[in-house]
């Protein structure tokens, strides 16, 4: 129980010590882009020893960009698996949003209409088979 009790301050202690070099640390340079910036536009990384990530956010947001382009097709197949693999929770999610946000939804699809109102009668006309429209 006593060892227990002093990691537990150890941990507390080195969490402390954390929040004490992030209030001292105030600038911190990039290092994808170089620039010297304040550290709230850093992340927090707990894996590192002042508690901040090493990229800034704008570096970090480009490059998960970067990596959806390049991955598109693999992150959209993973999307559709776990789709497929949770269809039942999905359905629930998906029923239980459009009931919390009904108001808004319906509001949101009056304004598409109104924005896409040839564009919609030209499809439903395609979709009963009327040609030549
Ligand atoms: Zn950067």
């Amino acid at each position: 129980m006593e060892k227990e009790l002093i990691a537990y301050d150890y941990k507390s202690q080195l969490l402390e010590d954390r929040k004490q070099k992030i209030k001292e640390i105030k600038f911190k340079v990039c290092r994808k882009c170089g620039e010297k910036k304040p550290v709230f536009k850093f992340s927090i990384d707990k894996r590192n020893r002042n508690g901040i990530a090493n990229i800034c956010k704008a570096c970090l947001n480009l490059a998960s960009l970067d990596y959806y382009y390049h991955n598109r097709e693999s992150r959209l197949a993973l999307v559709k698996k776990y789709d497929k693999e949770h269809k039942d929770q999905r359905r629930i999610y998906s029923e239980s949003y459009r009931e919390d946000h009904f108001d808004h939804l319906q509001k949101e699809a009056k304004i598409y209409y109104r924005k896409n109102r040839k564009r919609i009668k030209k499809r439903d006309l395609k979709r009963k088979g009327v040609k030549n429209i």
